[in-house]
């Protein structure tokens, strides 16, 4: 991608402590530039289109509400929406998303069989505009990044 300026300053809310306590990198040590450069070859390996991925884990969050808090089975799947209160802002700062995380894991996982993002993701709807829009997926080691390896094996593309 060609980095902008307005790039740059999304970036620098990305650090811990900024927008959230967490950050948006994890523990990943590469430019956000080059996160975004590898996952987008990745979506392109596995097949994969950011709009439809997008729309898909909203239609997930929106069925994982109905359980209010308790996980519910949607196909292969186990959903469960969390209850975070409030609103958090996009780095590029152009929008606000609601706070609540919902996690997808496999249906015939037991629970404490999963660990967040190895057979379970874990998103909020900024995390779904973030993938969408900016086609960021968010650092390695960030509890909330969308790994294209692991949305393709969750929701079988
Ligand atoms: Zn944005």
């Amino acid at each position: 991608m060609k980095v902008k300026p307005s790039d740059r300053e999304a970036f620098s809310r990305m650090a811990p402590g900024v927008l959230t306590a967490g950050g948006f990198l994890g523990t990943d040590t590469r430019p956000p530039e080059e996160i975004i450069a590898e996952d987008e070859a990745a979506f392109a390996r596995l097949g994969m289109d950011f709009d439809q991925v997008a729309w898909e884990l909203a239609q997930l969050a929106e069925e994982g509400s109905k359980g209010l808090g308790e996980p519910i089975k949607v196909r292969n799947l186990l959903v469960q929406a969390g209850d975070a209160r409030g609103m958090l802002p996009c780095p590029w700062n152009d929008g606000l998303f609601h706070k609540t995380a919902v996690s997808l894991r496999p249906a015939d996982l037991p629970p404490g069989a999963c660990v967040e993002g190895e057979d379970m993701l874990v998103y909020s709807e900024l995390s779904i505009h973030l993938l969408k829009v900016h086609h960021f997926c968010q650092g390695l080691g960030s509890p909330f990044r969308l790994a294209p390896e692991l949305i393709a094996e969750l929701l079988e593309k």
